[in-house]
This record gives structure tokens, sequence and C-alpha cells, in this order.
């Protein structure tokens, strides 16, 4: 097998706008076997994977008053 394909996940807070990069290798894992499925499933080849996620970091939540965006 080639090397790991190249994984960036993203956490952008939608009150605040800070983004936060996801670097728990276990999600990480979890990620690339979800490449290898898509490979598997579409017979392609996945080189890079940017994946942004869209919530509310961690201060948001804590300090509710500051919570400007609740959803769309
Ligand atoms: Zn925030």
């Amino acid at each position: 097998m080639l090397k790991k394909p190249p994984l960036h996940i993203h956490l952008q807070c939608e009150n605040c706008g800070n983004i936060e990069d996801v670097l728990n290798q276990e999600i990480i894992f979890e990620y690339l076997k979800i490449n290898q499925l898509i490979e598997e499933d579409r017979k392609c080849r996945i080189y890079d994977m940017d994946i942004m996620i869209h919530g509310l970091c961690r201060d948001c939540i804590d300090s509710p008053k500051k919570i400007i965006v609740q959803s769309y």
C-alpha cells in the first residue's frame, strides 16, 4: 500500500468563526477507513481529503450568551 493519503479535518465554529484542526489519531484513522471504502466503492484513488465540519466550538458552547447563530 502507498503512503496514507493526506487528511485534513477542520472544525469551524458557526458562532465565532474559529477554525480548529482535528488531530485525534483515532478519528483520523476512522476517516481513512472511510477513504478506503470510497476507493473500493467508486474504484477510484483518493489523494487528498479536506473535511470542514460546521458547528459550535467549546468556548461558544460554554458561553451561550455569545451565541449569535443557532442554525441556518
Ligand atoms: Zn466559537
